[in-house]
This record gives structure tokens, C-alpha cells and sequence, in this order.
């Protein structure tokens, strides 16, 4: 073999390895910054919220003091009656809305955080911050019953993925390089969850 050819094998291999580690990256979601990240033409308006007259949530919202760790249950058909299409893909089918996109990740208001499935109160506005992902980020949930974690491999990475407590619906996922006092980052999309401002 000449010397050009195998140096054009591996030119073209590399490119494939470059070709394939992009297509990968954004898939992945809540990676920390590169400062390469642009907005995708989705708007708020576009963000995926249900029909105007279903309501926030699919469920009445719970204050925190009503949780009480139990479930709600629904069928994959009734999930897909009830959430948009977008809301669907994330909530359900494990999808990751891409950064900077999202309602939340940029929202600095004082409130609370609830599942935009069930209405179960997922995180509080103190424990919100800029994590520079693209994503809400919140070092601490709200309640003990708010969410539930699991081992995520898919995409060739180990992860640990954030279900809701109540639904089961996915939210995102948790790292270990968030700030004190928990250092964790819950990295969640904004179209899982529903923002209601704090009163006075
Ligand atoms: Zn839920």
C-alpha cells in the first residue's frame, strides 16, 4: 500500500471519529459549556406547553406539604393524549431539548418548580443556578418525594438520569460538579417542568 493511500485511510477515519462525535454531542445534553452552543429557532411560544384550556399540569398541582410519596399512574396512551408531542418526547421518551432553548434556563424569578406532567413540586427558585449549560440547574430538590434516580448508559456514557417521584416522567439528569452545599447539579429540561412565581 502507498503512502498516500494509507494516509488518506486514515484522514477519512478520523473524520468519521469527528463526523460521529458531533452527531453524538448534541444528543447528550446538559454537557458543561463549550461557548460553541447557539439557540435553535425554537421560541417560547414553540416551547411544547399543552393546549391553552388543559391547564399547566395533567394532574392538580400539590403543595410540598401535600406530598406524601405517592404515585400516579397513567398509561403511555393517556400520556400521549395529554402532553404536546414536544412535551412527549421529553417527558416520556427520555428526549433532551437543546440548550439555551428552554422557557427556564435563564429565569431568575423567585418561585417554585413543578413537573410539568403531574404537578408534583420538584425544586424552589434558592436552590436555582447558572450552571452555563444551557439547562435549569438547581443544586437541591424541593421535597424528599420530588424525584427519583437511575443509572443511565445509553450514548456511551454512565449518567444518572432524574425521574419524577410521582409520574415517572423524565426530567433530565444529575452530576457531581454542582456547588455547595450539596455540590449537585440536577440538570433538567425546561419543557419538563412548570414555573409558578412565588405570591406577593
Ligand atoms: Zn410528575
Amino acid at each position: 500500500m502507498s503512502n498516500h493511500t494509507s494516509s488518506f485511510k486514515k484522514r477519512s477515519r478520523r473524520w468519521f471519529l469527528f463526523a460521529s462525535l458531533c452527531a453524538l454531542l448534541p444528543l447528550a445534553g446538559c454537557a458543561l459549556p463549550t461557548g460553541q452552543r447557539k439557540a435553535s429557532a425554537l421560541t417560547k411560544g414553540e416551547s411544547g406547553k399543552a393546549p391553552a384550556g388543559d391547564g399547566p399540569y395533567h394532574a392538580p398541582p400539590l403543595s410540598p406539604d401535600e406530598v406524601d410519596g405517592s404515585k400516579l399512574e397513567r398509561s403511555e396512551k393517556e400520556w400521549r393524549e395529554l402532553l404536546s408531542p414536544q412535551q412527549y418526547n421529553v417527558l416520556r421518551e427520555k428526549g433532551t431539548e437543546r440548550a439555551f432553548t428552554g422557557e427556564y434556563w435563564d429565569n431568575k424569578e423567585k418561585g417554585t418548580y413543578y413537573c410539568a406532567a403531574c404537578g408534583n413540586p420538584l425544586f424552589s427558585s434558592a436552590a436555582k443556578f447558572e450552571s452555563g449549560t444551557g439547562w435549569p440547574s438547581y443544586w437541591d430538590v424541593l421535597t424528599e418525594h420530588s424525584v427519583e434516580t437511575h443509572a443511565d448508559r445509553t450514548l456511551g456514557m454512565v449518567r444518572t438520569e432524574v425521574t419524577c417521584a410521582r409520574c415517572g416522567s423524565h426530567l433530565g439528569h444529575v452530576f457531581n460538579d454542582g456547588p455547595q452545599p450539596t455540590g449537585l447539579r440536577y440538570c433538567m429540561n425546561s419543557i419538563s417542568l412548570y414555573f409558578e412565581p412565588a405570591e406577593g
